[in-house]
């Protein structure tokens, strides 16, 4: 019988605990921290991704802004805007919603954020600094995927983790976080181009999917006992609901949750750890800033 991965209730937890901390820190007379978002154009989801983060914001004490641009906004005018971020003395952090319309060069614009305000940690400063175990900004999803594995005393040392997916913001980063001294995983990454890649995936302990393919991952691909951990989201149209869709991960969960020992669900598993832990990340700026 598997057991889930709650990062709803989790979120719920850590989110308490900020609150609390900011609290302390507003009633001592110091402003709230402050979490700023840069959203272009206008995709569904990333303007509920945007709102999910203005509200998470809100209910840890934190204040934020949001920057709304169309579509058509040049590189340039988005780069001025990061400049203004980046010297606004009250901002802690910000992000920039991914991803960018096309015509906009995203790493020009991620390397034009301030390390010191990348609390995505998407920046090569942050991303150098994590491969070299300095302190950093750690990438709020691989930071909340490893935040969960501690939450739920998930053994990783020695054990054999598959990462399937290897874009910058989830893959490579979880790989390297998973493999460092302290978390001990022996780690497998794969990508469109491995090769027998269920066998790979089979032979998982903890097998963490982030390739952008709803129900990509099936029963047959999974080790009985295995941790899973699912960070795909993708909406699906769905009349029979109220929404109009329905959210569905890279794992086919239907088939796959019964051969688990742990695994997350979509939605309320790594997304929610997502946002909270770019409320650390923001906290950690805030801290550093006013001296805490
Ligand atoms: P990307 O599209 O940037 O990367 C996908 C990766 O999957 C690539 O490395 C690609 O390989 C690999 N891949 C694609 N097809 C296959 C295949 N058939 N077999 C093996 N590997 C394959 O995606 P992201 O990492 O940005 O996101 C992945 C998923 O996670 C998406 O659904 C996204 O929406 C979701 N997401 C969820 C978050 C959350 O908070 N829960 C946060 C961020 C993302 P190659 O490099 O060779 O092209």
């Amino acid at each position: 019988m598997f057991q889930l991965l709650d990062g709803k209730n989790t979120a719920i937890e850590i989110k308490n605990q900020i609150a609390n901390e900011v609290r302390g820190y507003t009633q001592r007379g110091l402003r709230a921290p402050h979490l700023a978002a840069i959203l272009v154009g206008d995709d569904g989801a990333s303007q509920t991704y945007v709102a999910n983060k203005e509200k998470s914001s809100h209910e840890v004490g934190f204040t934020s802004s949001v920057y709304r641009y169309s579509a058509g906004i040049s590189e340039q005018q988005l780069l001025e805007t990061i400049d203004f971020l980046n010297k606004d003395d009250e901002v802690d952090g910000f992000i920039v919603q991914l991803p960018l319309p096309k015509g906009i060069n995203e790493q020009h614009v991620i390397n034009a954020i301030s390390p010191a305000k990348d609390v995505d940690g998407f920046t090569p400063i942050n991303l150098g600094n994590m491969v070299l175990g300095e302190e950093c900004f750690v990438p709020a999803t691989p930071k909340g995927i490893c935040t969960l594995l501690t939450q739920y005393n998930i053994e990783t040392c020695g054990q054999h983790c598959v990462v399937v997916g290897r874009s910058n913001i989830v893959g490579t980063p979880v790989a390297n976080l998973l493999s460092r001294k302290g978390t001990d995983c022996t780690v497998t990454m794969c990508h469109s181009r491995t090769k027998n890649l269920a066998e790979l995936t089979r032979q998982a302990d903890i097998l963490v999917v982030a390739i952008g393919k709803p129900e990509f991952i099936t029963a047959d691909m999974v080790k009985e006992g295995a941790v899973v951990i699912d960070v795909g989201i993708h909406r699906i149209e769905d009349a029979s609901r109220k929404s109009g869709y329905r959210l569905l991960g890279d794992v086919k969960h239907s088939e796959v949750d019964e051969r688990c020992s742990w695994v997350t669900p979509v939605p309320g598993g790594v997304g929610p750890l997502t946002i909270v832990s770019l409320l650390q990340n923001t906290l950690q700026s805030y801290k550093r800033t006013m001296g805490l």
